[in-house]
């Protein structure tokens, strides 16, 4: 718990001890399969009558668990909750807080395969993909507790004869924390954590597509002593129940990490004014990415081939981090190409229950049509598929790794976010103009540029626009600390997740200034205060 943070390390899962005890994991996880959760308001739990299923995308008929479809009665239930506990949380000491949250981290470390297990069978995460997830969530516990601590020490504010002054950060209220279901520990544990350690409380509403992980965190936080109604679980459907916790007056912010057009919408609902709100509600968005990795001539091309490879299917593709766009110099377009193809064509495709899988189904029904769909968008507009292409959605939503080449920039798969496991490669004329077809789309997030001269890559710090630039390396895996995350433009609101700026996005500094009479020793006072 003391000292500097440092990032967990991966299970290498090559071990046979290590191996075997995450099949032992996805086997009790197994046995736990098709449970029915409730609702959880101020520690009472709920059920409604009215439920949906979580599915093994990888084996669509695997019931994962049964959820509750919260009403709007709840939904504001719920917020007015919180509201009510934020009265007594929000006067916890700092320290007490983040040993909580310290707590939470140890108890996650316990259960590291297990929960890895869990996503494995709900979203169909490949082991390796798993066990980075649950490290990611341990970090951001590690990280933000220390970071709570941090920013509760006295703050550096310039001194003045005859005063004492300090700033102190306070919590905000009630946080809606709303996220998605492809880092479905990670980022759920972040945006909650973050949240509950700087004194907010919290309606957590996880995506109707990762929930029983979302459950499991909610069962990990009660095992660590965090009082009831701190964080408060509510399933449902976005649609239907998202808008309302949105709208609360009560609700005085909202950390949301998924889609541009539900981040726009949360965006612009939170900021019209409702009756009774005294605030101006803050929301934290973290939106999508079109993510591009820049081949240069002079470049590494076998490393290149895997950065750009690991980047554009690791997890089938479904991060927000993804290279969706290779973007090539033309002198060494098809000679990448191949490498590429070749690298590519290596992938097992499978259940990620498996160990060997490299990659596995993506998501659900609806992202297996809108994928098919911009493959054979990519065609028509004239790509020609030199890998994968093909998908079986008997079993489970199983799409190959698809590579597309001779994208013309500005064609739709070059465009606009796919969020599945395909790859459009675009030639360009020459380094100058890989920048420019690399910094025109809307967004903002991450990009790679693979170069071995030096006043490139100086270049591409100053001019490739993405929040997360990454130099001879692939463009995704972030870690919590080393790689503070979040992106430009229509990618968000520029905050950095596991970043020092982070927590101050969940607080409002406070700032108090007390006149030293005659007589009173100023540093007596500051010390004693
Ligand atoms: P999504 O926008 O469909 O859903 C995100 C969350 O919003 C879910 O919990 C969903 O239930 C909820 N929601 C839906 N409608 C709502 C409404 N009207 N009001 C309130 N909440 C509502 O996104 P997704 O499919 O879960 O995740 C994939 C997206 O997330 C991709 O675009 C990806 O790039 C993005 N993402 C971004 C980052 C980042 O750090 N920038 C990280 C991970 C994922």
């Amino acid at each position: 718990m003391d000292g500097e943070f440092r990032n967990e390390a991966f299970t290498d899962f090559s071990k046979d001890e290590n191996a075997q005890a995450m099949r032992a994991a996805i086997e009790r996880v197994r046995g736990e399969l098709g449970r029915e959760y409730p609702l959880v308001i101020g520690g009472e739990r709920v059920k409604t009558g009215r439920t949906f299923e979580s599915i093994n995308p990888a084996k669509k008929t695997e019931v994962v668990g049964t959820f509750q479809k919260a009403t709007a009665e709840l939904a504001r239930r719920s917020v007015e909750t919180a509201d009510e506990t934020f009265k007594t949380w929000s006067k916890t000491l700092p320290e007490e807080r983040a040993r909580l949250l310290f707590t939470v981290a140890e108890i996650l470390r316990e259960r590291r395969h297990e929960m890895s297990a869990w996503m494995v069978l709900e979203v169909g995460k490949t082991w390796g993909e798993a066990d980075g997830d649950t490290a990611e969530a341990i970090d951001f516990c590690e990280f933000y507790a220390r970071e709570m601590l941090r920013y509760s020490a006295p703050q550096p504010i310039t001194k003045l004869e005859g005063e004492v002054n300090r700033l102190e950060y306070i919590p905000l209220g009630v946080g809606v924390v709303i996220p998605p279901w492809n880092f479905p520990l990670a980022i759920m544990a972040g945006m909650t954590c973050a949240s509950f350690v700087t004194g907010n409380t919290v309606v957590l509403k996880p995506s109707s597509d990762a929930p029983t992980i979302a459950y499991k965190f909610f069962e990990v936080l009660e095992a660590a002593g965090l009082p009831a109604g701190v964080v408060n679980f509510m399933t449902g459907s976005g649609a239907e129940v998202g808008d309302v916790v949105v709208d609360h007056p009560r609700t005085r912010y909202v950390a949301f990490t998924g889609s541009k057009e539900i981040g726009l919408r949360i965006n612009e609902r939170a900021a019209k004014h409702q009756k009774g709100q005294i605030w101006i509600k803050r929301v934290v968005a973290e939106m999508g990415g079109k993510d591009a990795i820049i081949v240069d001539a002079d470049s590494d091309l076998d490393e290149a081939a895997t950065g750009v490879v690991q980047s554009a299917f690791g997890f089938q593709g479904q991060k927000c981090s993804a290279c969706s766009r290779a973007i090539i110099h033309s002198d060494v377009y098809d000679t990448m190409l191949e490498k590429i193809v070749e690298r590519t064509a290596r992938l097992k495709l499978g259940d990620a229950a498996d160990g060997a899988t490299n990659l596995s189904a993506v998501i659900n029904q609806k992202a297996f049509k809108t994928i098919s769909d911009y493959i054979e968008r990519g065609k028509a507009d004239g790509g020609r598929v030199v890998a994968g292409g093909g998908s079986d959605g008997e079993e489970g939503f199983y799409i190959e790794p698809t590579v597309i080449a001779d994208v013309k920039a500005g064609a739709t798969i070059e465009q606009e976010e796919i969020f599945g496991p395909v790859l459009a490669v675009i030639r360009a004329k020459d380094f100058d103009d890989a920048l420019v077809i690399a910094n025109d789309t809307e967004y903002g997030l991450t990009g790679a540029v693979y170069t071995n001269d030096p006043e490139k890559l100086e270049r591409a710090k100053r001019e490739f626009h993405v929040g997360n630039l990454y130099l001879n390396r692939k463009c995704t895996g972030a870690l919590v600390g080393v790689n503070p995350f979040g992106g430009f433009n229509m990618s968000g609101t520029d905050s950095k997740a596991g970043g020092r700026d982070y927590l101050g996005l969940f607080m409002q500094a406070k700032v108090w200034a007390e006149k030293v009479r005659a007589g009173e020793n100023a540093k007596e006072k500051r010390t004693a205060s």
